[in-house]
């Protein structure tokens, strides 16, 4: 059965149980990145100008499936109250009789957010009874959090065939339409740039869409691995030597397959990772007692030749330690090519798209993908089991 969209069901007088990401950073009871919240809040106006009731649940933290004072979403539920410009009450529980009276009380332009989802852990569990108590809460189902969508939870996969109605929301809608492109027959050359620190966590995409790129372009710590796996000097650079097979795997398919794999040609290496340590342009490789913390001018020239022929990029993963600055060069140097490209554009993964709103070019990008781990698994082919609950 095919996805319904949120617009394609009656909400009026309903109450819509709208699972989102609502997991913010907070320090002292203080929000200070809002951007997840603002990403949810259409599927939430939606509701409330059509005159349904948001019954509104999230995780936030990882409290362990006890409750937690540190990790309550008061917070977000204040700021929900002023940008919703509605009445938000926060449910002490996400589940129980009294959160149930409070389902059922909500007015108009009334919003009643749940208390943090993982306080039970029935909820990580799939517990099929907890399940039963979240969809007791709701008529209609909508899941906008994509972000979780490759875990199957309770308030992802388990309360959905107990709702009478279900849909995916604006934001879980806008993901599976600007990654799905990947998957089919992108642009060429489709061009991969891939960066961070673990091959493992990225070689299932990367080994899915290989048939359909040109260009794989890797650099940050995991090109040290491919390099010490082609037996160039490292130096101390970041290896994880359980991980040199994988390497070499993917030099050898990309060969095959007639992809061109690109390592880093030069460096910018350092004898210690701090702000002001000094450092080097090393080539080809990096020397003993030296770190390679960054790719070095020659090769962002060689990968800008790359990404200025693009039709389609698919970028996740910093090229060098980017939180520490001038190490983020390299970084932001790749996310303003990518913007300038006209090519369409996918970021994944949080640092990637932290990096890109640091460049200052994230408008010039065609999708900044709000899902790290669900972004890349969606990419292996795999069905998500929060997208598949929705089509059953
Ligand atoms: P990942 O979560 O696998 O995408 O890895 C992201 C992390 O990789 C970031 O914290 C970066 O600082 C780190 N990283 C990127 N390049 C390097 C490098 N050359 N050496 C060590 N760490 C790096």
């Amino acid at each position: 059965m095919a996805l319904r969209k949120l617009e394609e069901i009656p909400v009026t007088g309903k109450r819509v149980f709208i699972r989102a990401d609502l997991n913010v950073p907070i320090r002292d009871g203080k929000i200070t990145d809002t951007t997840r919240i603002d990403e949810a809040l259409p599927a939430m106006k939606w509701v409330i100008a059509n005159g349904g009731h948001p019954v509104i649940a999230s995780h936030l933290g990882r409290p362990k499936g006890k409750p937690s004072a540190a990790l309550t979403l008061r917070p977000v539920a204040e700021y929900l109250a002023d940008v919703l410009h509605v009445k938000v009450a926060l449910a002490e529980d996400c589940v129980g009789e009294k959160t149930l009276a409070q389902t059922r009380a909500l007015g108009p332009r009334e919003a009643l957010l749940l208390e943090n989802l993982r306080f039970h852990a029935g909820e990580e569990a799939n517990d099929p009874g907890f399940a039963r108590q979240l969809a007791a809460l709701a008529d209609v189902y909508v899941n906008d959090a994509f972000g979780t969508a490759h875990r199957a939870h309770a308030s992802t996969v388990g309360m959905v065939p107990l709702v009478a109605a279900r849909a995916i929301g604006p934001l879980m809608q806008r993901e599976i339409e600007n990654l799905s492109p990947l998957l089919g027959t992108p642009a060429r050359p489709f061009v991969i740039v891939l960066g961070g620190a673990k091959v493992a966590d990225k070689i299932g995409f990367v080994r899915h869409l290989l048939t359909r790129i040109d260009a794989l372009l890797v650099g940050g710590a995991m090109a040290y691995t491919f390099l010490r796996a082609q037996g160039v000097e490292v130096g101390d650079s970041l290896v994880v030597p359980t991980e040199l097979d994988l390497a070499h795997e993917m030099l050898d398919s990309a060969a095959t397959r007639g992809v061109a794999l690109l390592l880093p040609s030069d460096h910018v290496a350092v004898q210690q990772i701090a702000p002001e340590a000094p450092s080097r342009i090393t080539a080809p490789g990096v020397p003993a007692g030296w770190k390679g913390v960054d790719i070095g001018p020659a090769t962002i020239r060689r990968f800008a030749d790359k990404i200025v022929h693009a039709k389609t990029i698919f970028w996740n993963g910093p090229l060098g330690i980017f939180e520490t600055k001038p190490f983020d060069r390299g970084t932001m140097a790749i996310a303003t090519e990518i913007a300038r490209s006209g090519a369409f554009s996918v970021v994944g993964g949080g640092d990637s798209a932290a990096a890109v709103l640091q460049s200052g070019h994230a408008e010039e990008i065609s999708h900044i993908s709000t899902g790290g781990g669900a972004a890349l698994e969606f990419l292996e082919g795999r069905q998500l089991p929060g997208i598949a609950a929705l089509e059953a």
